[in-house]
């Protein structure tokens, strides 16, 4: 198999001491000037990102890290490392265990996903002429 260099890729950090590829996502690192952790051997790096582009590094410091890549695997795609100590979990909209929003009970005493809204639900919507009982008003 042919040996592929990932050192020009910019959002890829192929660690010169171990060749573990370092993913960082574009969410976390589009914009980002600071220190990185690689899964696989846990050297630091200190790197800059403008705009996806890397405008510094991949060079050698000392920890701590400011973040932890998205994912890594190795460059025979053989290894890959997910454990939150080595990669960083995932963001959530909500915490992991929290399934959906609030649940209610309706009349029959089943649980429902949604309820009735409140007035202060309706703040700042356009229906809240409904229950404040005003005619709408197009803003002029
Ligand atoms: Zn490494």
């Amino acid at each position: 198999m042919a040996e592929i260099s990932y050192s020009h890729c910019s959002l890829l950090l192929e660690c010169p001491k171990c060749q573990v590829i370092n993913y960082m996502d574009p969410f976390s690192f589009w914009n980002f000037s600071g220190k990185i952790k690689c899964a696989g051997c846990d050297s630091i790096y200190a790197v800059g990102f403008t705009n996806g582009q890397r405008v510094k590094g991949p060079d050698a410091a000392q920890g701590p890290h400011d973040r932890l890549p998205g994912y890594a695997q190795s460059k025979d795609f053989k290894t890959d490392y997910k454990t939150p100590d080595k990669v960083s979990l995932p963001t959530y909209a909500r915490p992991p265990d929290q399934k959906h929003g609030p649940t209610y009970k309706n009349v029959r005493g089943k649980p429902v996903s949604a309820g009735k809204l409140t007035t202060a639900d309706l703040v700042g919507s356009r229906p809240r002429f409904i229950l404040e009982g005003k005619p709408y008003q197009p803003p002029k």
